[in-house]
C-alpha cells in the first residue's frame, strides 16, 4: 500500500518549455541568442540546482561571463518563465487521492527547475502539496547516487512524521532516469508523459490509491 506519493515539478505537475527562458533574455532584455540560448546549459546551472553556489552568486556569475548589467530580478524573470503553466491533469488527481478517507501524504520532489520558486506561487503549485523536497537545499540531484534511499530514511520520516518502508513510496517523474533510479532504491516509479494523465489516473486506481 502506497503511503507516500511524491510528484515532480517540471513536465509533471506543471508543464515548461525551455526555449521561453531564452526568449525573454532576448527579446526583453537584449542579450544575444548566442549567450541566452545556452542558458540552461552552464555549468553554474547544476550547482545552483545542488545548492552550491547560492541565487545571489549565481546571477553575478551570470552577469560576468555575459558581460552585461541584468538585474537578479530579470534573470529570474527570464529564468521563470520557461515553466508557464499547472497540469490540471494531475492537479485534479491529486485533488482525488485527498478525498480517500486515509488518503497517502502528497509532496513533490524537485531538481530545482526555478531557483526563485517562489515566483512561481501564482501558478498554484503550493496548494497541492504539502511538503517539497527540493534538491537546491538538499545538496543534491534526485538522480545523484543514494538520494532516494535517503528521501525514504531521512526526509520523508522528518517531514511527514512517519516511517515509511521504500515500496510504499511512489515517485512520479517525467524522467526516465529518475524513475530508475528510484526503482533501484526499492521505490514505485511512474514515469508520466506531459498532459498525458490517464495512464497514471489508471495506475493509481491499480495501487488503491484513487
Ligand atoms: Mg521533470
Amino acid at each position: 500500500m502506497l503511503r507516500v506519493i511524491l510528484f515532480d515539478l517540471g513536465d509533471v505537475l506543471t508543464l515548461a518549455d525551455t526555449q521561453r527562458t531564452p526568449e525573454v533574455f532576448t527579446l526583453r532584455f537584449g542579450i544575444s541568442r548566442l549567450l541566452s540560448e545556452c542558458y540552461f546549459d552552464r555549468p553554474d546551472y547544476m550547482a545552483l540546482a545542488r545548492g552550491q553556489v547560492d541565487w545571489d552568486s549565481y546571477c553575478q556569475r551570470l552577469r560576468e561571463e555575459w558581460g552585461v548589467g541584468i538585474s537578479n530580478d530579470e534573470i529570474c524573470e527570464a529564468h521563470a518563465a520557461h515553466v508557464y503553466a499547472l497540469d490540471t491533469g494531475v492537479t485534479d488527481l491529486i485533488r482525488d487521492i485527498l478525498t480517500k478517507p486515509v488518503p497517502p501524504e502528497v509532496g513533490g520532489a524537485t531538481n530545482t527547475v526555478h531557483p526563485q520558486w517562489t515566483r512561481n506561487i501564482t501558478l498554484g503549485v503550493e496548494d497541492h502539496l504539502s511538503r517539497v523536497w527540493r534538491s537546491d537545499t538538499q545538496g543534491a540531484l534526485k538522480g545523484d547516487e543514494g538520494v532516494f534511499a535517503r528521501i525514504v530514511t531521512d526526509w520523508i520520516p522528518c517531514e511527514f512524521r512517519i516511517v515509511v518502508a521504500p515500496e510504499e513510496v511512489l515517485i512520479v517523474d517525467d524522467s526516465q532516469a529518475n524513475c530508475a533510479a528510484a526503482r533501484e532504491a526499492g521505490l514505485v516509479a511512474f514515469q508520466y508523459t506531459p498532459c498525458k494523465p490517464w495512464p497514471l489516473e489508471e495506475f493509481l486506481r491499480g495501487c488503491g490509491v484513487l
